[in-house]
């Protein structure tokens, strides 16, 4: 029978599947997308979670991340990692080594999507699968959590994600997270000539819009 079943192919579903079968567990992904799977992201992993991956045998490749900048077009302050670098990635390279890993640790990855649980004294059947457990890493809204009961609520207003790639060299190894009145934007280095640029605020509006608020960043994006 299988041992783990993994509801959500993202990050969360990959890892854990990759762990249980490190652990000598067979392990099974219902994802209802092809990989790689995108999706809107600040793409820059801290020396914590690089860590973690490493120990999962996942080598993305990206940019080194040296520390943190945090500012608002007047005043900064920044700081060094200790000890350890960060990376910035594509959340595809991510995926994708995600993805890669588990396949070759022999975890099944079926294309589907997990509506229905049903849960027996010692098994748990879902997508026409049978498991002795059942991982919902179905995001963070969570579907699957909530119809099982073990939501809890989501503290503040919901806010909106925004990203965007620019073919530049990064100006820093640094990660950028720019702030105003309406939100903030997270810069990230990428790649040799990739940024990442992530806008997450309270109102639902267009992406110009939401970068006009940092006027420093957007004339750096656009240049002269
Ligand atoms: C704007 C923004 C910037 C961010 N920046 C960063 C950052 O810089 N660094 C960082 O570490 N994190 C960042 N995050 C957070 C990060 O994106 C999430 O923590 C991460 O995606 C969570 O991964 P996950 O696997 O839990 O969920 P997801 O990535 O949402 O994956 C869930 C998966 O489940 C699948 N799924 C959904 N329903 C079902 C179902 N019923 N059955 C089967 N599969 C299902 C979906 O198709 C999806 O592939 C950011 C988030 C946002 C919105």
């Amino acid at each position: 029978m299988i041992d783990i079943l993994v509801a959500g192919g993202g990050p969360a579903g990959l890892a854990a599947a990759i762990r249980a079968a490190q652990a000598g567990l067979e392990a099974v992904v219902v994802e209802p997308r092809p990989a790689p799977v995108d999706k809107a992201c600040g793409e820059g992993i801290m020396p914590g979670g690089l860590a973690a991956l490493h120990r999962l045998g996942v080598r993305p490749a990206g940019h080194p991340l040296r520390g943190i900048r945090y500012t608002d077009g007047r005043r900064s302050a920044e700081a060094a990692f200790r000890g350890a670098y960060g990376l910035g990635v594509r959340r595809t390279e991510l995926h994708a080594a995600l993805h890669a890993r588990a396949e070759t640790l022999g975890v099944r990855i079926v294309e589907g999507k997990v509506r229905e649980v049903r849960q027996g004294r010692d098994t748990v059947t879902a997508a026409g699968l049978t498991a002795r457990w059942l991982i919902a890493a179905d995001g963070l809204h969570s579907p699957l959590r909530r119809a099982l009961g073990l939501d809890r609520p989501v503290p503040g207003p919901g806010r909106y994600g925004l990203r965007r790639h620019y073919r530049l060299a990064p100006w820093t190894d640094l990660v950028e997270v720019h702030w105003s009145p309406y939100g903030e934007a997270y810069v990230t280095p990428v790649g040799e000539r990739l940024v990442g640029v992530a806008l997450l605020g309270r109102d639902r509006r267009p992406y110009e819009d939401h970068l006009a608020a940092f006027p420093a960043l957007a004339a750096r994006l656009t240049g002269p």
